[in-house]
This record gives structure tokens, sequence and C-alpha cells, in this order.
């Protein structure tokens, strides 16, 4: 703790060495009254979740984390854009390695998934009570030697080739997502211009799947709230918007 120099973001710290999942603790403790900025870490989960129920992997090595916060509409708005933002620079300032972000939540490698962000937000009568964000990192296991993850995933120490230091990276992430979190309320469209220029999903051919539907169009825009507007084959506009759809690269 001694390396942090925040004023709210990790300033009470639980440190649990395994636990079923950080998202689901934090949620408990937030539902409990923990103050913003509360943060859960662990060493290993074993049942990390990523959305729509789907399994995170995660094993000892990396980093799995969730953070609690009690945004306001500024910053409800863009959370993603600025927890993606500053996963990826905090990436940058340990290693060197630039994340690419994948629409909405994925930070990738060489197009493989190094970071999966969860945010879960928790509504009482009709407001935001409080939101948690929960990250995922892959760090210094080697994600490949999981058959269901070749292909999919990738790991820092990949790239690096010498481990990675969690706790350099999580502090990072800390004071950037500090930063940002709060530069919401002024700076809004700053952050949406930071978080585009760093989207790949701009200008590519996607396959989006929405319930049982999957259809497949190019990423013509992206609107300042986050949503996409994609462009059909049959010429059609479509607009999407994340929590709605699951989104592949083609
Ligand atoms: P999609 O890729 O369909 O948009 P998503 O990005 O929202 O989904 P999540 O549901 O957040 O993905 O994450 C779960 C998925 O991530 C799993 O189905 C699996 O493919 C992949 N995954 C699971 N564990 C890891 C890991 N440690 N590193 C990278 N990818 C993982």
């Amino acid at each position: 703790k001694n390396n942090l120099h925040t004023c709210l973001m990790g300033r009470e710290i639980i440190y649990l060495p395994e636990t079923a999942s950080t998202q689901t603790t934090a949620m408990d403790m937030a539902r409990k009254g923990s103050q913003e900025g509360t943060l859960v870490i662990t060493g290993k989960q074993t049942e990390g979740h990523g959305r729509l129920k789907r399994l995170w992997v995660s094993p000892q090595g990396n980093i799995y984390m969730s953070l609690i916060l009690r945004p306001n509409q500024n910053q409800l708005s863009r959370l993603i854009m600025a927890a993606s933002l500053a996963v990826s620079f905090a990436i940058e300032n340990t290693t060197g390695l630039i994340g690419e972000l994948k629409w909405p939540n994925d930070i990738l490698i060489d197009g493989k998934k190094v970071c999966g962000m969860l945010v879960e937000n928790d509504i009482r009568d009709g407001q935001v009570n409080f939101s948690t964000v929960g990250l995922g990192i892959n760090v210094n296991t080697d994600m490949q030697s999981y058959p269901e993850l070749k292909g999919i995933a990738t790991s820092l120490i990949n790239h690096t080739g010498k481990p990675v230091s969690c706790e350099k990276l999580i502090v990072s992430f800390l004071h950037e997502f500090e930063r940002l979190y709060l530069g919401l309320n002024e700076y809004g469209e700053c952050i949406f211009e930071m978080w585009r220029k760093r989207l790949i999903t701009l200008g590519k051919e996607v396959d989006v799947t929405s319930g049982k539907d999957t259809y497949r169009g190019i990423v013509e825009s992206v609107v300042p709230d986050g949503s996409l507007k994609i462009r059909l084959a049959d010429g059609n506009l479509v607009h999407i918007v994340a929590g709605d759809v699951s989104l592949r690269h083609a």
C-alpha cells in the first residue's frame, strides 16, 4: 500500500488468498454498506465468471479483483470506457505493451484476450445503488495450456518473456482509474475520444450474437454513449448496446 497514492481507489483493500468470485464477495460487501473505492483482490478464484455466467478461468499467478463504486450518472454512463482505458494504460506503464480494446470490455494483445471485465450494477428505486467493476488480467500464468482457451487467451508473460509484477500493475491501474473515473465528471468527451482511439473494433467485420440470432456486418461508427452502429450486407444499419449482445471479430 506504500506505493499507492490514491484518495478513492483502494482506500480499503481486502485480500483473500482464495475465493469463489471477487465479484460476488464485493457485491455482498457493497450491499452491507462498504464504502466506495473498496477493493477485493484474490490469488485465485474457484468460480470466477464473465458475462452471462460464463466461466472465467482463474488459476494462481494472475490478477482477479473487484472494486466497489457508487457512480453518479456521468460516471455510470462511461464506466466501462474509463475502466478499459485504465487497464490498457496500466499494462503499458508496467510492460510497454499496448493493449487493444475490443468492444465493449475486453483487452487484447495480438488479437487474444489478456483481460476480461465485468461491470454489474445494483439498481434500487430506479437508481444505481452501487456498481462493481470486476477484472481478470492474465499476467504470469500461460493460459494456452487450457484447451478451451487455445487461440482465445494470452498472458502478459507470453509477450514480455519475464514475470510481471502484479502489485505494480494493480497500483498503476488504481492510479489511472482514479484519474479517469473522477475525470468523467468534467471531461467525459475527452475520455470517450481516448477510448475510441484504442478501440480496434471500429471498421472491423464482426459477428453479433443477440439471443439466438447472429448476424454479420461492418462496424461503421461508435456513438459517444459507447454503442455501435453496424452496417449489414443488405445495407441496413443496426444499433447495438453493450450488455445486449456478444461480438466477435470475423
Ligand atoms: P464475448 O467474447 O462472447 O463477447 P465476453 O468478452 O463478454 O464474451 P466474458 O463472458 O466476459 O466474455 O468472459 C467469458 C469468456 O472468456 C469465456 O467464455 C472464455 O471464452 C473466455 N475466458 C475465460 N477465462 C479466460 C481467461 N482467463 N482469459 C481469457 N479468456 C478467458
